[in-house]
């Protein structure tokens, strides 16, 4: 694992350097290659520009950790925004929201679950009402439980809303064999939060691995699994699992972030493949691109000269 990998990941939850960095114009740097706008019609944009390459999209409010009512419902406002938009440009049909609990209220104090629960409710709603659907980002292991137990009730009323599993934690195998049932969305990514030892593998090889163990119980299972991997060896593995476990194509999907191996979607989507970009956007892009930085510390130089040369 990079040595980068730790240092990036802490700045990532670093308050003061995110005020530092945030104000800095770094609209024509490598943010751009990661994020392709500010606004709701950037993003509606971006997904229209992908939609007719034969892509699907999954969007993505840019935001997390709020402990602001206001700001959870401007969140909230800013889904059903963007759900409207993509509705009026007849793009709901390949196009869905991921939705950050932390972003709609999980950690304000006291009642930030069933406050969480309720805003999602009104996010699902409405993303029914447009005729798509609402994928739960998982966020780092301290929520895992509380974001699971927010999806089942959801499912009580929207059955079709898509979950989050990250291989690099302990639990998810088991966490898979129970989500591998009919009519259930599953993301499996590696996880892109710094973890502990106790409940998470730290060696890239002990994730790889238990990333094949979870993409076995999911394409075996009842479910509709969402393989969401830049890993080209991972990709190769969930192909030659899909054909033994007898997967036609189209009963489940692989994803990748906007801007990542756009050459890879496209070859996939060529061969027939379902494939679904995750669009970000937003003001509120630093916690979201020290994740990238810290998966692929190369592009930090990138960064820091586009810093500078504004
Ligand atoms: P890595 O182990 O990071 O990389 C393996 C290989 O992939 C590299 O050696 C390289 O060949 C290739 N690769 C990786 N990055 C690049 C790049 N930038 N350019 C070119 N090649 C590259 N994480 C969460 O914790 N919660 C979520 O809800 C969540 N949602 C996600 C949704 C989607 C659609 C995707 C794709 C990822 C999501 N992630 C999420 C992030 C995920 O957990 C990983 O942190 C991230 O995908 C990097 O892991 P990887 O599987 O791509 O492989």
């Amino acid at each position: 694992m990079s040595l980068l990998r730790q240092p990036l990941l802490l700045l990532a939850r670093s308050a003061a350097v995110k005020k530092m960095v945030s104000t800095m114009p770094v609209s024509a740097g490598i943010v751009r290659s990661y994020v392709p706008g500010e606004t709701t019609d950037s993003a509606v944009e971006a997904t229209g520009r992908l939609v007719d390459d034969g892509l699907r999209v999954t969007l993505d409010h840019l935001g997390e950790d709020t402990l602001d009512a206001e700001q959870a419902e401007a969140t909230v406002a800013a889904y059903l925004d963007v759900l409207a938009a993509l509705s009026a440009r007849g793009l709901t049909r390949h196009a869905e929201v991921s939705v950050k609990l932390s972003a709609i209220g999980q950690f304000l104090p006291e009642s930030g679950q069933k406050i969480a629960l309720e805003n999602a409710r009104t996010i699902c709603r409405a993303a029914r009402n447009a005729g798509t659907t609402v994928t739960l980002d998982m966020e780092d292991h301290t929520t895992t439980d509380s974001t699971l137990s927010i999806l089942r009730e959801l499912r009580k009323d929207f059955p079709e809303t898509g979950a989050v599993l990250q291989a690099a934690l302990k639990r998810t195998e088991a966490d898979c064999r129970a989500l591998a049932h009919e009519g259930s969305r599953v993301r499996l990514c590696k996880g892109a939060y710094l973890e502990p030892e106790d409940v998470a593998f730290q060696d890239k090889t002990e994730i790889d691995k238990s990333y094949v163990r979870c993409l076995k119980v999911l394409l075996a299972g009842e479910g509709y699994p969402m393989i969401a991997t830049h890993d080209p060896r991972m990709v190769e593995i969930a192909s030659s699992l899909a054909s033994r476990y007898g997967r036609a194509q189209g009963s489940y999907e692989y994803q990748m972030l906007y801007g990542i191996r756009p050459e890879e979607q496209r070859r996939l989507a060529a061969a027939g493949e379902t494939v679904r970009v995750y669009i970000p956007y937003g003001l509120e892009w630093y916690g979201y691109l020290m994740r990238r930085l810290a998966e692929r510390p190369q592009n930090l130089t990138f960064f820091l000269r586009s810093l500078i040369s504004k």
